[in-house]
């Protein structure tokens, strides 16, 4: 390309010299022209590389001239072209340096040439002229050159310009490019969406077409779909203005939700309100009751003193007739007086007479005793008259005081408020013991006793007071003096004598009760000591320095005398004696405590050798308290054999823990521990009411016992009845005054969630963590799912026996599976088919996730499910007293119990609006039957699903319940210093 525009050039600026400036023009144009084809083709990197060539090339042809052609060529343009590019590329290169040469030098006239030889040999032929010319020619072409290559320089920096403008521009198409790419693939995903809701439309047309094939036809045809279309477009518009409204509406009860959430706070509000007012209504309530029993306490006090006060006007009335009698009596003894003063004058007169006469002197002496008589009867008169007129005087002051009393009463019930009894009382009662030790009615010490005790307002003063007020005076001595022996006693020596003791020997409920009632008796003051048979299989670790002592206690059996080895040692703090019997039937080496065939040798012996330890250790004490049939051989043997031996300061105590068990046996059994058969084998004595050649031990501890214990108030009354009290109802009614049912405690120090050490996590009523973590812990440790905290675990700890409803305890297994809960079962039988049915349904779920069966005993497992347990089950047919349920609420687990005996006493159901709220702690049920026992079940998870604030709340209210046993052991110690008083009194009477 550029060898063919050099050749252009030369041909045209050859063709006439003087055509040489339109020529240039042309070329110019050309030039002009040149560079933008380039620059179009520089658009094109590969290419860009032509530009500068052409630059370099384009001078360089310029000294081409007609002239400078090569003579006589004769060769046309086209035929010649290769050679001129030939010499193109050496002549021209070398006219090059010569042109730039003379510009250089700038000299129009001056010739300076440095030419070869040949050249300047040519120049001399040449007309001087044309050199001229061709000088200026040339002068002319490096003008035009040099105006070209300004151009040139111009259109370069336009040409850059132009290419800034350019790289301007492809920087914005690459931009735009690039935004065009993400259009397209923003586009592309466009189409997905569009192809996607294509699809959709394609399915809502099945569907549509499906759903009515008339409709399939008309959706065939394009406006036919399109109307569809558009009339499902209407339908979602309607659907979504529907969802609109209903959002309104939403929106609108929500606000309505949030009013009625102020509103249901204000109601909590009032209602905490009206809880705190009925707190404190009932509260008035009870102090009302209290006013009101206070009140009644006034009123008979009222009526006692009204009756003193119409006592005191007969008395006054009495008296003042005896003092009008006394003035009568007065007057006469004036008279009297007078006459003795008469005599005396006689005397007097006589005594002139005296020696004058024998008779006289003999009247004299009879006059001097006349009138020593008559002194005499003044005196006594005189007495008589003072003390009628003190009696006067002081029943006008007794008179004086009661109607103050009853004033100062008066204002007092006029005022409403509850005073202690006013000073009054006390000291009326102080002069009153006064009164007693001057006249030797009680002695110095016992009046000393009843002074600082009414002193200190001691309650018992005014109680003993308030019994006898309708009691004459020596009967309310008696009582008085009953006070002081207890109160001047330094406690009771109680002695236990059972077969079971927590934790050493424990079986059930019995082993509990021994070693907490010991211990709250022993924590108020009274001596307790245990005696208990030496098993093999006990606690051995719970005895702390447990010693055999250097004594042999022989006891009788079976018509001959057995050593006994006598072993002491403390548990839980209390003093223990253990009787290792050393008899060959090794009566208490059997590996368990109960169960054995000659259970009623083993504890007839024990009973006997217990006693005989009492009497060979010349023990004095005050209470003898047995338990059960195992023990019940005591009373009897306690007053036939030892109390005639000397053992006698004790009263028998007797608590029947479970009237099932009452140990009867053929009565020659009996005889082995030396009971007298034929003084015993009576029906109103020992008899059974079954066979008149049985014996009952538990009916023989009834009639021979001072006082009589059941284990709650329910259960004596239903053991009273024929129903329920197996065969003992007569006794026990017979008996019915010594008769009383007390409730269980439960020993809080061991059943304490805070402390307990079986338990991986301690917790209280206010910390409820710890329980939720126990749960977790016993799942994981029984195989469990632990997969939902919230589903409920249902506990159940017991004997499996038909007492504690064993069908009951199966059905709850399933139905917790039903009701979405979880259950877990510690339990061990003595009846075998029982413990069969159990294996099986402990078999069957041995790997269920919800259910878990552990038939044995074991003590810790225990702790760790009443502390895992939401619920815990106690169906029992009948149930003496029961502990599981408060061991259980102690434990934050609500109980779900039949309503019978102790388990009444104790859980009163949350839905029962016959019940005060503070006293509504778990589910129960009457009929002891499934319908019967899903009733409360059935509410239980209810509640525990539907009100989790609920449960809670619930849960903290039964842990902070009281089930120590401060008011049981307070009751049996009251059962026990009454028994001791009324002894004492009798001993005193006797004595
Ligand atoms: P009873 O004396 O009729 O057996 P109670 O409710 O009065 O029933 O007392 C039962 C006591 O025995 C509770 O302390 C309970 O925890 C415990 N207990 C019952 N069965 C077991 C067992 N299998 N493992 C551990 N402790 C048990």
């Amino acid at each position: 390309m550029a060898g063919k525009l050099s050749t252009w050039f030369v041909l045209s600026s050859g063709s006439s010299s003087h055509g040489w400036n339109d020529d240039c023009k042309k070329h110019y144009f050309s030039l002009r022209l040149f560079p933008r084809s380039l620059v179009s083709c520089k658009m094109r990197p590969q290419r860009s590389s032509n530009r500068p060539q052409a630059k370099k090339i384009f001078p360089a042809q310029l000294p081409q001239s007609d002239n400078l052609v090569p003579d006589g060529s004769g060769h046309s343009d086209s035929e010649n072209t290769d050679d001129i590019s030939a010499l193109s590329s050496n002549s021209i290169s070398k006219d090059i340096v010569a042109i730039q040469r003379y510009d250089d030098r700038n000299s129009s006239n001056k010739l300076n040439l440095s030419i070869g030889a040949d050249k300047v040999n040519e120049l001399s032929t040449v007309n001087i002229q044309d050199v001229i010319g061709m000088i200026r020619n040339a002068e002319k072409n490096i003008h035009i050159l040099n105006q070209a290559r300004i151009h040139a320089i111009e259109d370069l920096e336009k040409i850059l310009g132009e290419k800034e403008t350019l790289q301007r521009e492809i920087n914005s198409l690459e931009m735009r490019l690039a935004e065009t790419d993400a259009r397209i693939r923003v586009a592309a995903q466009d189409k997905i969406h569009v192809e996607l809701l294509q699809d959709h439309l394609e399915k809502l047309q099945t569907e549509m077409s499906n759903r009515n094939e008339i409709q399939d036809i008309v959706l065939r045809s394009p406006d036919r779909q399109t109307r569809v279309l558009s009339e499902e477009l209407n339908i979602l518009r309607n659907e979504n203005m529907s969802l609109k409204n209903d959002l309104m509406r939403l929106q609108e009860e929500l606000s309505e939700v949030k009013k009625t959430d102020e509103r249901v706070e204000m109601l909590e509000k009032e209602r905490s309100i009206l809880e705190s007012s009925l707190k404190e209504l009932e509260y008035k309530l009870t102090y009302s009751q209290e006013d009101d029993s206070q009140l009644s306490t006034l009123r008979s006090e009222y009526e006692t003193l009204w009756d003193k006060v119409e006592h005191l006007q007969g008395l006054l009335d009495k008296s003042t007739s005896q003092a009008d009698q006394a003035i009568l009596v007065l007057q006469q003894n004036q008279e009297l007086r007078k006459k003795v003063e008469r005599l005396e004058e006689s005397l007097e007169d006589a005594s002139i007479y005296k020696l004058s006469s024998e008779k006289l002197q003999q009247y004299n002496d009879l006059m001097q005793q006349k009138i020593k008589l008559l002194d005499e009867r003044l005196e006594r008169s005189d007495a008589e008259i003072h003390s009628y007129v003190q009696l006067y005087q002081d029943s006008v002051k007794e008179f004086q005081d009661t109607l103050d009393n009853l004033k100062e009463e008066s204002k007092k019930k006029a005022s409403g408020k509850h005073v202690d009894m006013p000073w009054e009382f006390w000291s009326r009662l102080l002069v009153m013991f006064d009164a007693w030790s001057l006249e030797k009615k009680i002695d110095g010490d016992e009046a000393k006793l009843l002074r600082d005790m009414t002193w200190k307002k001691d309650t018992r003063i005014h109680d003993v007071y308030m019994e006898c007020k309708d009691k004459n005076e020596r009967e309310t001595i008696t009582a008085f003096r009953k006070l002081t022996s207890l109160s001047s006693s330094p406690g009771l020596h109680v002695i236990h004598i059972a077969a079971e003791m927590a934790p050493v020997a424990k079986v059930g409920g019995l082993g509990d009760v021994l070693s907490a009632l010991s211990k709250a008796l022993q924590k108020k003051g009274h001596l307790v000591e245990i005696i208990l048979p030496k098993y093999d299989c006990m606690q051995y670790e719970s005895i702390q320095d447990l010693r055999v002592l250097d004594i042999v206690v022989e006891s009788y059996f079976d018509g001959q005398l057995f050593k006994n080895k006598i072993w002491v040692g403390t548990v839980e703090g209390l003093p223990v004696y253990f009787i290792e019997p050393l008899h060959p039937a090794k009566f208490f080496w059997r590996g368990k405590t109960y169960g054995e065939p000659d259970d009623l040798k083993r504890f007839s012996f024990f009973s006997r050798a217990a006693l005989e330890l009492l009497y060979q250790a010349g023990k004095k004490p005050d209470i003898i308290h047995c338990h059960d049939w195992q023990t019940a051989f005591v009373a009897p043997l306690y007053w036939d054999i030892y109390a005639p031996k000397g053992l006698n300061s004790a009263r028998i105590c007797f608590t029947c823990h479970n009237f099932e068990y009452q140990g009867t046996a053929p009565a020659a059994e009996i005889a082995s521990c030396g009971l007298d058969i034929h003084h015993l084998n009576r029906p109103d004595r020992m008899q059974d009411h079954s066979s008149t050649d049985r014996i009952n031990p538990v009916k023989g501890a009834i009639v021979y016992s001072n006082i009589v214990t059941t284990v709650s108030p329910t259960y004596a009354q239903e053991v009273r009845t024929s129903k329920g009290g197996q065969g003992l109802h007569a006794t026990l009614n017979a008996h019915a005054k010594k008769f009383v049912g007390i409730l269980n405690g439960i020993d809080t120090d061991a059943w304490n969630p805070a402390t307990d050490g079986y338990l991986r996590f301690q917790y209280n009523a206010n910390d409820l963590d710890g329980k939720a973590e126990n749960k977790k812990a016993l799942r994981r440790h029984l195989g469990l799912s632990i997969a939902n905290s919230r589903r409920p675990l249902v506990g159940c700890i017991t004997r499996l026996v038909p007492q504690k409803g064993v069908h009951l305890i199966r059905h709850a297994i399933y139905r917790a599976l039903e009701l979405g809960g979880q259950f877990v079962l510690l339990g061990s039988s003595p009846v075998p088919s029982i413990h069969r049915e159990f294996e099986e349904i402990a078999n069957k779920f041995q790997t269920h996730e919800h259910v878990r069966l552990i038939l044995k005993y074991d003590e810790a497992l225990s702790h760790t499910i009443y502390a895992a347990s939401d619920m815990f089950i106690i169906p029992s047919i009948f149930e003496p007293c029961g502990l599981t349920q408060m061991i259980a609420m102690r434990y934050g687990a609500i109980p779900i119990v039949r309503k019978t005996g102790g388990l009444n006493d104790s859980v009163f159901d949350v839905d029962d609006d016959t019940i005060p709220v503070q006293l509504r702690n778990g589910f129960t049920f009457v009929t002891p039957d499934e319908q019967g026992f899903n009733g409360a079940y059935d509410r239980a998870f209810n509640h525990y699903n539907s009100d989790s604030e609920g449960w809670q709340e619930l849960m903290r209210k039964v842990m902070s319940i009281d089930f120590s046993w401060d008011t049981s052991a307070a009751q049996y110690e009251e059962l026990y210093q009454q028994s001791v008083a009324k002894a004492r009194a009798v001993n005193r009477a006797a004595g």
